[in-house]
């Protein structure tokens, strides 16, 4: 089969002057360069090879790629040509995609670092990034991405749990000195905690699933904040349940205004990627038609 290397694909250009206003998105081949297991479940793959040379992020500080693993004992490796997979194999060969979030981007050294959760055995993303070798290929498309803190707002709300925590990261060391944050991170125990550098003025509070105390309830917490006066801009991403929760209570209760708020689920439990992204609009459904109840 031939096989592509990399192909930006879209240039957003401005038409009167025909300036890129945002990176070129693509499909591009990545190489595994080296891996570190950040925290007991954390795991950082950093990826480079001349197949990521155009490769670049914009603005958002959630930027995200969608990864494309081929399936165990499939009958061919990478690179391959996945409209020549997608013609001549049924789709249980098909690489599998998964989004994970761009942890950092350095065009000057090509190297794209990306955070995944190692959240067990089940799935394709995660026990991959446990094993991954230098020399692995994949190909990784994007990026994507809508959010970065809006110097507007007056303070600044981060929620999310480990899945969340690149995202997070990336945004509170975006912040510039004299902004406020607030940041409830859930980590799997206090040794998943990472030193995230910011310079604006944050409070973390950090929730551990192995607490003694029982498991945490991020949402509960959240509920019992209290909010810093002025507009706040909210970044809530991470386990469908406890999104699901605030989002109603952003929306609803607290007044939110979509455009301060990004909020989503990253990912459902039970359910693998592609299960999620089918479920995710009905989901969504009871808050939506509680939002258009508040508006009406
Ligand atoms: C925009 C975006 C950015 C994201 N960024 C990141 C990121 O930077 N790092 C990151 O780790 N994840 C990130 N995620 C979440 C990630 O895409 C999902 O967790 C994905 O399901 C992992 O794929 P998998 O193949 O490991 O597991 P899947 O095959 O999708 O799922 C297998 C099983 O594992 C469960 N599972 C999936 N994720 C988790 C988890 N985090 N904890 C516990 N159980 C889980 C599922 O419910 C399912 O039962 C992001 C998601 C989105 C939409």
């Amino acid at each position: 089969m031939s096989a592509p290397v990399s192909e930006p694909v879209v240039v957003n250009a401005d038409p009167a002057t025909g300036v890129a206003t945002r990176p070129a998105k693509g499909r591009w081949l990545a190489e595994v360069l080296r891996t570190e297991r950040l925290t007991p479940q954390m795991m950082r793959v950093t990826f480079g090879g001349a197949g990521l040379s155009e490769f670049a992020v914009g603005v958002p500080t959630d930027s995200y790629v969608k990864l494309h693993f081929v399936p165990r004992d499939a009958p061919y490796g990478v690179p391959y040509n996945a409209d020549e997979i997608k013609r001549d194999l049924s789709p249980e060969w098909w690489p599998i995609m998964r989004t994970y979030t761009v942890r950092s981007w350095d065009a000057g050294t090509g190297e794209l670092a990306i955070d995944f959760v190692v959240h067990g055995d089940e799935g394709v993303a995660a026990p991959w990034a446990l094993h991954a070798a230098v020399g692995d290929q994949i190909y990784v498309t994007g990026p994507g991405g809508a959010y970065a803190p809006n110097p507007a707002a007056d303070w600044h709300l981060f929620v999310g749990d480990d899945s969340a925590l690149p995202a997070i990261a990336a945004g509170l060391e975006s912040l510039v000195s004299g902004s406020r944050a607030l940041a409830v991170i859930e980590v799997g125990s206090p040794a998943d905690e990472q030193r995230i550098a910011s310079a604006a003025d944050v409070e973390f509070i950090w929730l551990h699933r192995d607490d003694p105390a029982g498991p945490p309830d991020i949402a509960a917490t959240v509920r019992e904040l209290r909010f810093l006066p002025g507009q706040v801009h909210a970044f809530v991403h991470g386990d469908a349940g406890f999104v699901r929760e605030l989002r109603r209570y952003l929306r609803v209760e607290k007044s939110v205004a979509r455009e301060f708020l990004s909020i989503s689920g990253y990912w459902k439990r039970g359910l693998a990627e592609d299960g999620w992204r089918t479920a995710k609009q009905s989901w969504a459904q009871p808050v939506d038609d509680a939002e258009a109840q508040l508006e009406r």
